[in-house]
C-alpha cells in the first residue's frame, strides 16, 4: 500500500514527467522487500523523500553561432541525492533533453553510484543543445556559456559533473577551462572525465564499457559458463558500446551486431582490432547519427531502420544506446531467440513491461544497467581521489580497482536478492543493495 500510494502521488504531482516516474516505480517495486521489512521508512516518508531531488537548477545558456545568429538553449543540473557524498553524474548535450530525463538520470545516478560503494551522490544534468552539425568553436562558446549558468552550483566537495551523451572529453576540457577562468583557481576534481594533461585518469574513457564486460564475466563465472566464443549484440556504437567492443574481443568474444539510429551492422567476423575499433571511435566522432558506412568499409550487412532484437545467432545482447531502446514488442522477439543474457548498459534501456516480460522468462540471465554500467562513475570516483591527492594511478592501478568494483557490485547484488528469498535476481538484488545503501545514510542523518 505504502509503496503503490506514494507512486500514485507522484503519478499526479508530476504527471507529465513520464521518464522519471517509470525509474521511481522500476526501483521502488524491485526493492518492495526491503521496504515492506522496514516500517520505520514509512514513518519518516522516506520514498517521497527518496524521489524529490534536493535541489533542480535551471538556467539558461545563450551563445552566438558562427553566423552570428544568437542561440538560447536551456541548461540544468539536477543535484539528486547527497547522503552519502558530493552529488555524481555526467551531463548529457542532445536535442531532446527535458527536465524528466535529467530527473531520471539523476534518481537511477543515486543508486547506481552507492552500489559502487564509493562516497558519492547523486547528480545529473545537460541542455537540449544539439551538437549535430556544430562546429569546433560553437562547441566551445556553449560550454564556455553552459559552465557561465553552472559554476556557482559546483565543486570538487559539492558536486562533481562528468560526460553523458554529446559529452566528452573535448567538451570537459571546455568546460573545466571556463570554471578555471570563472575561479581564478585549479580545482581540477570539480569535473571528471578530464583530459591526462590536467587530471584525467588512465582508463576512464573505456571504464563503462570494461566494466560491463567485467560484471557480465561475473554472472557466466556464477553459472559456470565463459565469454570465450559468445556472440554479443550490443545496440549503440558510442564511448561506451565502444569500450564493450574492446574488452569482449580481448577475452575472446565477438561483438557480431551493433547499430546506430539508422539500423544496425551485422560484422559475422566480429568488430576486433585495431582497424575496426579505430573506424567506430572516428565514425561516432565525425557522424553519431549513422553507422552504415562501417558496412560500407568492411563490407558486411547493414539492415537500414531496423533493430537487431530478436536475430537467432547471438547469445548475449547488451543494450548500451538511448533509454526505452528495448520495448514489449522487442522483449517478446527476445524472449523467442536464442539469446541466454540480456544485459542492460544504457541508462534504462529498457521499458518496464518489457524488462518485466524478460525478468519472467525462464531462460534467460537478465541484469540491470545501474549494477552493469556504473564502472564508469566508478572511475570518476578514483579521478576524483587522484585529484585531491594530486597524483596519477597507472592504468594497472585503475583496472583492478575497476574489476574488483565491478566483482563486489554483482556479489551485493546476488547476496542481496538471496536476503529476501528471491534466487538468482540480479534486478531486484541491485535495487534492494543500492536502495539500502542510500536509505541507511538518509535514515541516520535525520530528518530534511
Ligand atoms: N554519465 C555517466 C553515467 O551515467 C558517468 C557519470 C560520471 O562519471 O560521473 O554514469
Amino acid at each position: 500500500m505504502y509503496i503503490q500510494d506514494t507512486i500514485n502521488d507522484l503519478k499526479q504531482r508530476y504527471s507529465d514527467e513520464t521518464e522519471y516516474l517509470q525509474a521511481v516505480e522500476e526501483v521502488f517495486l524491485s526493492a518492495r522487500p526491503l521496504i515492506e521489512a522496514h516500517p520505520e521508512y514509512e514513518k519518516a516518508d522516506l520514498l517521497k523523500r527518496m524521489a524529490e531531488p534536493e535541489r533542480m537548477i535551471r538556467f539558461k545558456v545563450v551563445w552566438t553561432d558562427d553566423q552570428g545568429r544568437v542561440q538560447t538553449n536551456v541548461g540544468y543540473r539536477c543535484q539528486f541525492n547527497g547522503a552519502i557524498g558530493p552529488y555524481k553524474g555526467g551531463l548529457r548535450f542532445q536535442k531532446n533533453v527535458s527536465q524528466s530525463i535529467i530527473k531520471f538520470l539523476g534518481f537511477e545516478q543515486t543508486y547506481k553510484n552507492a552500489l559502487t560503494g564509493l562516497p558519492i551522490g547523486g547528480g545529473k544534468g545537460g541542455s537540449d543543445f544539439d551538437p549535430a552539425g556544430k562546429s569546433e568553436s560553437e562547441i566551445m562558446r556553449f560550454c564556455q556559456s553552459f559552465m557561465d549558468g553552472l559554476y556557482r552550483y559546483i565543486g570538487p566537495d559539492t558536486d562533481v559533473p562528468a560526460g553523458d551523451m554529446g559529452v566528452g572529453q573535448r567538451e570537459i576540457g571546455y568546460l573545466f577551462g571556463q570554471y578555471r577562468r570563472l575561479k581564478g583557481n585549479f580545482e581540477n576534481g570539480v569535473l571528471t572525465g578530464k583530459g591526462l594533461s590536467y587530471g584525467g585518469s588512465l582508463e576512464r574513457p573505456e571504464a563503462t564499457g570494461y566494466g560491463a564486460v567485467y560484471y557480465l564475466e561475473e554472472v557466466l563465472k556464477h553459472l559456470g559458463d565463459t565469454i570465450q566464443g559468445k556472440r554479443i549484440g550490443v545496440s549503440g556504437y558510442g564511448n561506451v558500446a565502444w569500450g564493450i567492443m574492446k574488452k569482449a574481443s580481448k577475452l575472446g568474444g565477438k561483438v557480431t551486431y551493433f547499430s546506430g539510429p539508422d539500423g544496425y551492422i551485422h560484422d559475422e567476423d566480429g568488430v576486433e582490432g585495431e582497424e575496426k575499433l579505430g573506424f567506430i571511435k572516428q565514425m561516432r566522432k565525425n557522424d553519431p547519427m549513422h553507422c552504415r558506412s562501417y558496412a560500407e568499409k568492411f563490407g558486411c550487412e547493414f539492415v537500414e531502420g531496423k533493430k537487431f532484437w530478436g536475430v537467432d545467432d547471438l547469445d548475449i545482447l547488451m543494450p548500451a544506446a538511448v533509454q526505452n531502446d528495448v520495448d514489449l514488442e522487442s522483449a517478446k522477439k527476445i524472449a523467442a531467440s536464442n539469446a541466454k543474457y540480456y544485459i542492460e548498459v544504457a541508462n534504462m534501456p529498457t521499458t518496464n513491461d518489457a524488462l518485466n516480460y524478460l525478468r519472467s522468462q525462464k531462460d534467460l540471465i537478465v541484469a540491470p544497467s545501474k549494477a552493469v554500467n556504473a564502472g564508469g562513475v566508478g572511475v570518476s570516483a578514483m579521478e576524483m581521489a587522484q585529484n585531491s591527492m594530486r597524483l596519477h594511478w597507472s592504468e594497472e592501478e585503475v583496472d583492478e580497482h575497476l574489476k574488483k568494483m565491478m566483482k563486489d557490485i554483482f556479489d551485493c547484488s546476488v547476496a542481496a536478492a538471496n536476503e529476501y528469498g528471491l534466487g538468482f535476481d540480479l534486478v531486484a538484488g541491485a535495487n534492494i543493495a543500492g536502495f539500502r545503501r542510500v536509505a541507511d545514510a538518509m535514515m541516520e542523518q535525520g530528518v530534511f
